[in-house]
């Protein structure tokens, strides 16, 4: 077996780090290698599986105090520390990422950790996304979407026996759905409590299988459900559908649903929160003199008065011209204008000579004149 790695180092944190400071280190190192951020991914479970262990000795004060004493050999079967026989299972993984993240187990995807007992557990968050417009973001839509949703089998009414018969208590854990095991685990040779492996944690054995949902209680089904998408909306965020993910297990209430939203960009405007920007090209002869000019914001086009000796890339706010607030469609934000004075590329004799009179009329190169004074031009 490898050498173990210091649970400090491992979590990256000195020797008096406080309980803060080891939450947020392994928070990161959590969110990182978590098994549903990394499918099927051996090393990134190895790390994460290192990281929970270190975490949940170091943040027990007793267990913390052990190991500064006596190191790893604090946990290992007769060790030097008189070894408390640490057992650590998924489920404290489990429930110790409740305590940090603030959500309760229910995690899918690795080592039985998200049938905790065979207790009612809630089912998994189902996810999916949709894409909209810009402009649907502005006025906000109701979208239809397909979803693969798992219905209760009419067959069996969901409890996965063939007709007639039904589910037995399962004999090797005796209904509870965990057996105790001792195995080679990461920490050696330990008792470990596991999810019982005839009946996968539910307590209950089917012998004979309806035929109609395989035993699993459960058939799917193609299911089209509207989505109201509220006027607003950024790209990248999630709406939430209650109770339309998957089922639970053991009477435990059905997951959710994620939407998650993805926005087409638009080549006019950018977003920053409910802020809308965007560059307005005005001619010189404008910014010189002022005068009226149409402005395109997220509502359409809007007259906008330009002050004569406007300079180029003046800004300008157009209050309450940004997007609607999720919260209330009445508040919305602002458009930023960035006033952008161009210069004619391509010019014919008499507009370059109309130029050059302006020019000395207004005394020359003026302009230059004045940064040398400034000390610009050299
Ligand atoms: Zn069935
Ligand atoms: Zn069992």
């Amino acid at each position: 077996m490898a050498e173990k790695r210091d649970y400090y180092e491992v979590l990256g944190v000195s020797k008096d780090a406080d309980d803060a400071a080891l939450k947020k280190a392994y928070r990161q190192l959590a969110k990182k290698y978590h098994p549903d951020t990394n499918p099927g991914d051996k090393e990134a479970e190895a790390k994460f599986k290192e990281a929970s262990e270190a975490y949940a000795v170091l943040s027990d004060p007793q267990k913390r105090q052990q190991y500064d004493q006596f190191g790893h050999a604090a946990f290992e079967g007769g060790g030097a520390g008189g070894g408390a026989g640490f057992e650590f299972n998924m489920d404290d993984i489990t429930s110790m990422f409740g305590d940090i993240f603030g959500f309760g187990g229910g995690f899918g995807g690795f080592g039985g950790g998200s049938s905790r007992r065979n207790g009612p557990t809630r089912g998994a968050t189902l996810r999916t996304s949709i894409r909209i417009t810009f402009e649907e973001s502005v006025t906000g839509t109701t979208k239809e979407i397909d979803i693969t949703y798992k219905d209760e089998c009419g067959k069996c009414h969901g409890t996965g026996a063939k007709e007639g018969t039904s589910p037995v208590s399962c004999p090797k854990c005796k209904g509870t759905g965990r057996v105790v095991m001792t195995q080679q685990t990461i920490f050696g040779m330990s008792q470990v409590q596991t999810t019982c492996p005839d009946c996968n944690g539910k307590g209950k054995i089917i012998k004979e299988k309806c035929p109609d949902c395989y035993g699993t209680g459960y058939v799917n089904t193609k299911k089209r459900i509207a989505i109201d998408i509220p006027a607003g909306i950024d790209d990248g965020q999630s709406i939430k559908i209650a109770g339309k993910g998957d089922p639970g297990t053991n009477g435990g209430p059905r997951g959710d649903l994620l939407v998650e939203v993805r926005v087409a960009a638009n080549p006019k405007f950018q977003r920053s929160d409910y802020d809308v920007f965007s560059e307005v090209p005005i001619s010189f002869a404008t910014a010189a003199l002022g005068g009226e000019i149409k402005i395109d914001t997220i509502d359409g086009a809007v007259m906008y008065d330009v002050k004569p000796g406007t300079q180029s890339h003046t800004k300008v706010r157009l209050r309450g011209k940004g997007f609607p607030t999720i919260r209330n469609k009445q508040v919305r934000g602002d458009h930023y204008i960035t006033l952008v004075v161009t210069v004619p590329e391509k010019m014919n004799e008499a507009q370059k000579e109309a130029l050059r009179a302006f020019d000395a009329a207004m005394g020359g190169s003026q302009v230059n004149e004045g940064k040398k004074r400034k000390g610009l031009f050299k």
